[in-house]
């Protein structure tokens, strides 16, 4: 059994998928104005996990994560920079799936860009127009009319009383005490150029909730299983979601609202506008590997805040260290008498997918695989381990590493890559380079490699 906590309900529930075995998943994707940070980074790990975990268990996943390359940033990004908004956004588009291919994140069935849907977004627009939903402005912008929608404070817990009746709002984000009608439409403004569309409203383009609702709908139908984002995204936008799809269609939109908590850094929650962000790439120039960058993300409950620091990072490091050790161990075992490890892996199996299968309780799973992995090392160092048991141990690894997706280095040359430094060191050595010699040490200790200089030359292990 698989249960989530729903934030719709505000509780943990059962999982039922509406059809039997294919799960549709829509997940909200970044504004492309700027590269990801790890925040940002974070959702997308989370629900990496997620939908890994959902196809572990059997399920097919169809996946649909939008890129938002329309929205009040991108638009004055775009213009200080002097670009037109394609090919700025083109650029932030290409970053981001770079970064998602860096931290072997399972690339989404379908990322569509809201610049291509305005079309169909017209179209939701006059439909919630012609039921009364909403109502035109004099400047040809067109507002939803929330106390048109009983429902609508659902899933933010807030109270329709509270609504400042026939208010606006023009801001895309803006914050709880400000429920109002919210534009759906923008009516084209002089200092927005030349981004507009025609629509019956006049020249104008869409306001930022109305592209999941009208993208998510294309691509899973009216109602669909789950839908993610980060906690920043319930109010307003995911509630503005809810109004505009249930009114417009009549039916149901979603079943299960999970969202993560954020990253933060010194007590604050990493974001572009503070100034106060990490990108990958800042990372990865700090000699961080990908994969211990991606088990930092993954390793925090998703809605537990996630303090951000460099020695969890280092620490994520020594684990995968730990985990690839064994591995290595486990591709020398040639016992033929031992153990053979099939009642504990099966345990394994059965504690890692029900804590996972208990709301990705991830710190759950990760205790249950770290007591097998020490279970198993203490077999290995009395040789009590058999070669059938050593098969059935990595088998364990690389069925779990579909999950986690840690373990397998992308980059399998990376063991050529140490042996090539350490034999640069032994020449520095040689040449009694001591700086130079140092410095490839330490790049090596930031690898997690430990050197160990011997009589018979220099050997070296991963760090555990
Ligand atoms: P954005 O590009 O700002 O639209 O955000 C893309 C995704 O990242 C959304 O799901 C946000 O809720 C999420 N997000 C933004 N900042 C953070 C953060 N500091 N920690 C975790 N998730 C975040
Ligand atoms: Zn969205």
């Amino acid at each position: 059994m698989i249960r989530f906590y729903n934030t719709l309900h505000r509780k943990i529930e059962e999982f039922k998928p509406i059809s039997e075995g294919t799960v549709k998943l829509y997940t909200c994707g970044p504004t492309v104005y700027n590269y990801a940070h790890i925040g940002n980074l974070r959702a997308y790990v989370f629900e990496d996990l997620l939908r890994r975990f959902l196809e572990y268990s059997g399920y097919e996943v169809i996946h649909v994560m939008n890129l938002t390359d329309i929205d009040d940033k991108t638009i004055r990004r775009s213009m200080e920079e002097g670009l037109s908004l394609k090919s700025f956004t083109d650029g932030y588009i290409e970053s981001f799936y770079e970064d998602i291919e860096t931290l072997n994140i399972k690339k989404a069935h379908h990322y569509p860009r809201a610049t291509e849907f305005i079309p169909q977004m017209v179209e939701m627009v006059q439909k919630l127009e012609e039921k009364k939903h909403a109502y035109v402005a004099d400047d040809g912008s067109v507002f939803f009319k929330i106390s048109s929608f009983p429902d609508y404070g659902k899933l933010t817990n807030l109270k329709l009383e509270d609504l400042r009746v026939g208010q606006r709002v023009e801001n895309d984000e803006y914050e709880k005490e400000e429920m109002r009608d919210f534009a759906l439409w923008k009516g084209a403004k002089a200092d927005e150029g030349d981004i507009y569309w025609d629509s019956p409203w006049g020249p104008g383009r869409p306001g930022w909730h109305i592209e999941c609702s009208v993208m998510s709908t294309y691509y899973l139908g009216t109602h669909f299983d789950i839908h993610c984002g980060g906690v920043d995204n319930i109010f307003p936008h995911h509630e503005n979601e809810i109004a505009q799809s249930c009114a417009a269609s009549g039916d149901r939109f979603v079943n299960y609202w999970l969202h993560n908590e954020h990253l933060i850094v010194n007590g604050q929650k990493m974001s572009k506008s503070l100034n106060n962000f990490y990108t990958l790439r800042d990372l990865l120039d700090k000699n961080l590997s990908p994969e211990a960058i991606r088990y930092t993300l993954l390793s925090t409950h998703y809605r537990q805040k996630l303090n951000f620091t460099f020695e969890s990072v280092s620490d994520s490091q020594k684990s995968i260290n730990r985990l690839r050790e064994l591995k290595r161990r486990l591709s020398l075992v040639e016992n033929i008498e031992g153990d053979n490890l099939e009642e504990s892996t099966s345990r394994l199996y059965h504690d890692f997918t029900q804590k996972l299968g208990s709301d990705l309780n991830i710190s759950g799973a990760l205790g249950a695989l770290f007591t097998w992995v020490s279970s198993v090392f203490v077999l290995l160092d009395k040789q009590q381990l058999s070669k059938d048991g050593a098969v059935r141990g990595l088998k364990a690894l690389e069925t779990l590493d579909h999950i986690l997706g840690v373990i397998e280095e992308k980059n399998p040359s990376l063991d050529t890559e140490i042996e090539t430094l350490i034999k640069k060191r032994e020449e520095a050595r040689s040449a009694k380079n001591w700086s130079l010699a140092d410095e490839i040490r330490g790049k090596l200790a930031n690898m997690g490699i430990i050197l160990e200089d011997t009589p018979k030359g220099t050997v070296w292990k991963r760090g555990t």
